[in-house]
């Protein structure tokens, strides 16, 4: 049934607090179902997203749906294989497939990227869309909901109104911290530091077109390709009480050297030439009992920010756009029902991504006997039966 309260979909537009990835596909996939959109950005400009994003089967799928995979396929990694190492002695663990395998698997490839051409191809797609309208300086100072939607006042002085707010604003979501549950995210007491660099400046056995992992002791170490496998994008997770708002604070290489200095010499060898590391301190934040109230809804890392040890914080923003877009989309009863609906569908999903997260981040640190017994484990597992653990979450389709 077509409710007539839904009509107003025709006249004013979904806003959209925030244009990173959640925002964007978002407007995106709201395009694909006639429904017109306007984006709120409170930066000025687009810089230099973080360094590097792993995307697994369950976004890529998205990316083809939204029309962006193929501007895309020049500029990813297409990795063969997640290689688990220890990262004292450099012994490989395990070799888990990636490439034709995962992607024969689930209908979509396992990509990596660096983040700023993943941003930068959806931006230039709404772009181009005459449904999207992106303003960007505009920080939303004040949000009122009213019978027909949401108004919503910028510091500048302006004010939009639409049928919904789409609130994608990020880990530190004012609409989350003002309209929901008020939680904040709490420091995890480890930093992630990024960098990127030209592929033939790392050693050469670890010149290839796979996923590397190096657990230690409180630590791990990342990196696989970017760039149409060009270069090398890196992660290495360490605790650090520092605390940091931005994604791109400094951190001196000697911090990093320093704190790796027991590592495998091949890792070690790795780390010597980068000098410009950005740390991103990690937080940690339960997934709100609500998603939505009224016509609002949180997206993206606003509505469940998590750890990055399962490699899916942007990839469940996709998944929300697709989603929020097929459940407004629908058509079947007014907006806020809508919202609900979408909410009650992606709070298991998003709630038992994020408590994977966490338990990966357990066992990729830990040390001792425990360490031993888990890369025994490792040693031992047939890769693709490991690997078929994870169909739940890479074989995952919009309803
Ligand atoms: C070290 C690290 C590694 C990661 N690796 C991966 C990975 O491999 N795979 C993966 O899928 N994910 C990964 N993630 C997670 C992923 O980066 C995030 O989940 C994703 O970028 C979230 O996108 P978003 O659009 O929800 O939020 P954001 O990218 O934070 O975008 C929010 C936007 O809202 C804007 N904004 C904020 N407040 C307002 C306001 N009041 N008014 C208007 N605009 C506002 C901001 O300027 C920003 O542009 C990683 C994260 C980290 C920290």
């Amino acid at each position: 049934m077509i409710d007539p309260a839904a009509s107003h979909l025709a006249n004013a537009p979904a806003l959209i607090l925030g244009g990173g990835i959640a925002g964007l596909a978002s407007a995106l996939a709201l395009a694909q179902q006639g429904i017109a959109s306007h984006i709120l950005e409170k930066r000025t400009s687009y810089s230099e997203e973080g360094a590097g994003i792993q995307i697994g089967p369950n976004g890529t799928r998205i990316l083809q749906q939204l029309g962006v995979a193929e501007r895309l396929q020049p500029l990813v990694g297409t990795p063969e294989a997640l290689s688990v190492r220890d990262g004292r002695s450099g012994a490989q663990l395990a070799l888990l497939p990636l490439g034709d395998w995962i992607a024969q698997r689930h209908g979509a490839p396992y990509w990596t990227a660096h983040r700023h051409d993943i941003h930068t191809a959806l931006l230039t797609a709404a772009q181009a869309d005459p449904r999207i309208t992106i303003t960007l300086g505009d920080t939303a100072a004040s949000i009122t909901p009213n019978d027909t939607g949401v108004s919503v006042a910028t510091t500048g002085g302006r004010s939009a109104n639409g049928f919904t707010l789409i609130a994608a604003d990020g880990i530190g979501s004012t609409v989350r911290t003002s309209l929901f549950d008020g939680a904040q995210p709490t420091p995890y007491g480890k930093s992630a530091a990024r960098s990127v660099i030209p592929m033939d400046a790392a050693p050469e056995p670890l010149r290839r077109q796979i996923v590397t992992i190096w657990l230690l002791p409180d630590a791990h170490v990342v990196h696989y390709p970017v760039s149409g496998g060009r270069e090398l994008a890196m992660v290495v997770v360490l605790n650090d009480t520092h605390l940091s708002e931005s994604w791109n604070q400094p951190v001196a290489a000697g911090e990093i050297k320093q704190a790796l200095r027991t590592s495998a010499s091949m890792l070690r060898e790795l780390i010597k030439p980068v000098h410009d590391w950005k740390r991103w301190t990690l937080r940690t934040l339960p997934v709100p009992a609500q998603l939505s109230i009224g016509n609002i809804a949180l997206a993206g890392d606003a509505a469940h920010p998590m750890l990055p040890f399962f490699a899916q914080g942007g990839v469940m923003a996709l998944e929300d756009a697709a989603v929020l877009a097929a459940t407004l989309g629908s058509r079947q009863g007014p907006t806020g029902k809508l919202l609900a609906d979408y909410a009650s569908s992606r709070r298991a999903r998003v709630a038992r991504v994020v408590a994977a997260s966490q338990r990966n981040g357990r066992i990729y640190h830990l040390g001792g006997a425990a360490a031993l017994a888990r890369n025994a484990v490792l040693r031992i597992s047939r890769p693709q039966h490991l690997m078929r653990q994870y169909d739940w979450l890479y074989g995952w389709r919009a309803a």
